[in-house]
């Protein structure tokens, strides 16, 4: 029985949370391999370094040591120090020549900012160590985590990992050696490329494919995913179990608990994967599997994605134009924007982005102004509200029921995604709404 466990920043931002996480992974049954996030903190530090770029790399080199050397020193002393600063200082030294490395580079900042997860790691394997547990720290250039795709945002070659761990990671395990490897990046053409911010519960994902483990542990600060944001909805509760599908959607429009891109590599392979909390191991979580399981109420969970944007485009007769409607989306697709929903009608196309993107959409698609795009509209500041519940849309007046509800919290629906995916239902309110819209959906079919 194999089980990939992964701890974020906050699970490993001090020497007191390391030495908590030690205890929870030595307390888990069989084969254990741990995926760890930077200390919290660090990496937004590293973006800052990047951003902000000083002439002093001595004095960032030392800040970074320091907030780690703090934590180690509360942990271990003697020989046991003396091994480990061997291999922090081995880092280090390398981290200083990264910063030196040429920062035009298109990969400059993936280098830089996935600095943080090899110090996390080697702290926390050292202290397993000291606990009398044989635990190595791995990184993902010796676990063999490769990736592909653009800076800042790379996804894993799932079949080159699972070849490159197989050879690094299965022998280690087989020697009943803890493996704990580094989140957050893989390696395309020997250098790193990072996942996205928050991708080391991609990381973990995709090492429990490659290891075709039994199980994925997601442990983190809070009990697993809830009905609604429970710092608005007083009433909101954990959720027990999801599908994958279920738990993907809400991941994507909202739920803070869970990187989105976490669920495929797990679902291809059936592998259940649990939330945690690591304050509180005592506590089951979320599991999230393939099993179906019939809820009591009309919905499981309602998710919000707040600033967003609706952007339409009208151009004449553009439902007979296919490649017209193809070459606003490529313009827009240039940029690697997110688009998370989409309606269209006979002369117009209808898509909701992040505010922040709006003024680079435009740009795109003036670009297109010889192919007679007749006007762009912006509605800004509007939120997604992400129904989640089973079969929505085999019953029979769910819709209805849906917004019932929204017109009761006196909300205008500027937007409605629904026939996409049977487990949710999005729209669009203004929002400055949105909170009045989750809580009379959550008082009328969770509560
Ligand atoms: N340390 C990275 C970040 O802060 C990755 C992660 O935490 O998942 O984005
Ligand atoms: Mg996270």
């Amino acid at each position: 029985m194999i089980t990939v466990m992964k701890f974020g920043g906050t699970s490993v931002g001090s020497a007191e949370a390391i030495q908590r996480v030690a205890n929870i992974i030595i307390n888990t049954e069989g084969d254990k391999v741990v995926v760890a996030s930077a200390m919290s903190g660090i990496t937004n530090f590293l973006v800052g370094v990047v951003d902000n770029p000083t002439k002093d790399v001595d004095a960032i080199v030392e800040q970074f040591a320091n907030k780690h050397l703090m934590a180690a020193e509360q942990m271990f002393d003697g020989e046991i120090m003396a091994e480990f600063r061997k291999e922090f200082d081995i880092r280090l030294e390398k981290f200083k020549e990264a910063l030196q490395e040429n920062p035009g580079d298109p990969y400059y900042k993936d280098l830089i900012t996935s600095q943080g997860e090899r110090f996390s790691t080697l702290m926390l394997a050292f202290y397993l160590k000291k606990m009398g547990h044989e635990a190595v720290a791995l990184t993902a250039e010796t676990a063999g985590i490769c990736a592909v795709g653009l800076p800042l945002s790379g996804s894993a070659d799932l079949i080159a990992t699972e070849n490159g761990m197989s050879m690094k990671v299965a022998p280690v395990l087989d020697k009943g050696i803890i493996p704990v490897i580094t989140g957050f990046y893989g390696i395309k053409d020997g250098v790193p490329l990072t996942f996205g911010r928050g991708g080391s519960d991609y990381s973990a994902a995709v090492v429990a494919n490659a290891l075709n483990a039994d199980m994925l542990e997601i442990w983190t600060d809070v009990d697993g995913f809830m009905t609604s944001d429970p710092r608005f909805i007083k009433s909101a509760i954990k959720i027990d179990e999801m599908t994958f599908g279920e738990a993907a959607e809400l991941a994507y429009f909202g739920a803070k608990v869970l990187h989105p891109r976490t669920i495929e590599p797990v679902r291809v392979k059936h592998i259940p994967l649990k939330v945690r909390n690591s304050f509180k191991p005592q506590e089951p979580g979320t599991l999230i599997h393939n099993i179906k399981k019939k809820g009591k109420s009309l919905l499981k969970s309602v998710a919000t994605k707040n600033d967003l944007a609706i952007i339409t485009v009208s151009s004449a007769e553009l439902a007979y134009r296919p490649e017209m409607m193809a070459a606003i989306i490529g313009k827009i697709a240039e940029s690697n924007i997110i688009i998370y929903s989409i309606s269209t009608s006979l002369s117009t196309i209808a898509m909701v982005i992040d505010n922040a993107d709006v003024s680079t959409v435009i740009k795109k698609l003036n670009e297109l102004s010889g192919k007679n795009i007749e006007r762009i509209d912006v509605n800004n500041n509007v939120s997604l509200v992400c129904c989640v519940g089973d079969d929505l849309l085999s019953k029979c007046g769910v819709s209805g029921d849906i917004f019932t509800a929204v017109k009761e919290a006196g909300a205008n629906v500027e937007m409605i995604s629904e026939g996409a995916s049977d487990v949710c239902l999005n729209f669009i309110v203004p929002m400055d709404k949105v909170m009045d819209v989750v809580g009379a959906l959550h008082d009328k079919y969770i509560g």
